[in-house]
């Protein structure tokens, strides 16, 4: 009797007891500054109470952290930084801060808790963008770039009459550019998109590489050897240490009319033991299920299938055309995957016997040749020692270029400089003499056998030449 009632009591005490709630540790903030947005990542040890509001005149956008304590010091944003000129932090009272950032540009910011994934616990997200869509980021871009310019000119001392005929001179050579633009055959666009960045590192290899820091080194390289190749521009999804959402990297490929988007990455396994690299189309299934999507998305869907536009037309139809597109992208995603794949065999170990396939995201274009190549596994000790080396690197990205330029030989896109240099095929059908093709083509008898490495007169039906360019 006396022991229940002294557990009573217990109770009661206990429940009495007044509820101090653990506070919240934010440890500091990551900031990564994107041509199009910049992003906060605060980082906390649980789940976070927090108000966000702005204020005027000038721009700001406060958060309140409720309940918390600020854990180091608070990094700053970068000087090129579009939208945020400064960060501020305040403590309120005993149990609550605040972080004030003042901001460059009218700004439309999103605000959202991730829960803990991989290496990272809770994390409050800020992302500030241009407002209107597009046209806003470039109008904050440009303003940006207006002042780093009359910054520079400032650092070499040029006088504002000189900088007018710098720019009146600029002006016509642009107009210049494009009216010789207009005359002349198109390059061929290559999408280079180095996987992950900013607050997505990626993979990591045993001694803390990180993919998002390689793949955008291999990038840089492939982006500088196809450059250097005539008739080809390649253009880079990411240009440095930000995240770009998956739907962009191919909004980004479409907007620059990429005729082939190839995504950078490196794997990882847990049995580290696992090496070599592979390259991947989209399975059919992943695209199938992503054809509804599309439909779905009216925005994305419009333009895709060779200028028509979706929205005219029925769904039935509209799909109809999607699959067409989509057939005849993921056939070329397969022959240009081979191709690239066939190069990085040749320059060491591959993981798998063939172009492998499987529903990634990336890879979704229903409108442009996709594959993603992974370099090499991160997780394993001697390619991640592989992958800091810039010698590694570059193999892999002349590997990769190799690839590319040998699939656009075979089959040019019409229009382009490449369709009119590459060298023609001929296959041989039943009585064809090896005299006539020379003649047809009009180049010479030993010219055609010298390109072949024919000896004599035979030839075989089904077989093709190389018809060189006269
Ligand atoms: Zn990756």
């Amino acid at each position: 009797m006396l022991i229940k009632k002294a557990i009573a009591f217990l109770f009661l005490f206990l429940f009495s007891l007044p509820i101090v709630a653990k506070s919240s540790l934010v440890d500091g903030v990551r900031i990564w500054s994107a041509p199009d947005h910049s992003r906060l990542v605060f980082d906390v040890d649980g789940p976070i109470k927090y108000n966000t509001f702005r204020l005027g005149k000038p721009e700001r956008l406060v958060i309140d952290f409720k309940n918390a304590k600020l854990r180091g010091k608070l990094a700053k944003p970068a000087d090129n930084d579009l939208f945020i000129e400064d960060l501020r932090f305040a403590k309120r009272n005993k149990s609550d801060f605040r972080v004030v950032l003042d901001l460059k540009n009218k700004s439309k910011p999103k605000t959202f808790v991730l829960e803990p994934s991989q290496q990272y616990k809770y994390r409050l997200v800020i992302d500030l963008e241009g407002i209107g869509t597009p046209a806003g980021a470039n109008k904050a871009a440009k303003a940006v770039s207006t002042k780093k310019q009359s910054v520079k000119a400032k650092q070499h001392s040029v006088s504002p009459k000189k900088q007018a005929v710098v720019a009146k001179k600029t002006t016509s050579k642009k107009i210049a550019k494009s009216v010789k633009d207009r005359n002349q055959l198109r390059d061929i666009v290559v999408a280079i998109d180095a996987g992950h960045g900013g607050d997505d590192p990626g993979a990591s290899g045993p001694t803390g590489l990180k993919e998002k820091a390689v793949v955008m080194k291999i990038a840089r390289k492939l982006h500088a050897l196809l450059k250097k190749e005539k008739g080809f521009k390649p253009v880079l999804t990411r240009q440095g240490d930000y995240y770009i959402g998956l739907r962009n990297r191919m909004k980004i490929a479409r907007k620059h009319k990429a005729d082939l988007f190839v995504s950078i990455h490196a794997d990882a396994f847990k049995d580290r033991r696992v090496r070599g690299a592979s390259v991947y189309v989209l399975s059919s299934r992943g695209a199938s299920s992503e054809a509804a999507r599309w439909l779905a998305d009216k925005e994305n869907a419009a333009d895709l299938v060779g200028g028509v536009k979706l929205e005219d037309k029925d769904d039935m139809l509209a799909s109809v055309l999607l699959d067409l597109s989509q057939t005849a992208t993921r056939q070329a995603s397969m022959v240009v995957a081979d191709s690239v794949y066939k190069q990085l065999k040749r320059n060491g170990k591959t993981h798998g016997r063939r172009v492998q396939k499987a529903g990634f995201m990336v890879l979704k274009s229903p409108d442009v040749p996709s594959l993603l190549v992974e370099t090499a596994f991160i997780s394993n000790p001697s390619e991640e020692r592989n992958l800091k080396s810039t010698s590694y690197q570059k193999k892999m990205a002349k590997a990769m270029m190799m690839g590319i330029k040998n699939y656009f030989l075979q089959s040019p896109p019409p229009g382009s400089w490449l369709a009119t240099v590459a060298p023609k095929k001929h296959t041989i059908v039943s009585g064809e003499t090896l005299s006539e093709i020379a003649q047809q083509y009009r180049v010479s008898l030993t010219t055609l056998r010298r390109t072949n490495g024919i000896k004599g007169n035979h030839l075989r039906v089904g077989q093709v030449l190389t018809i060189p360019r006269s």
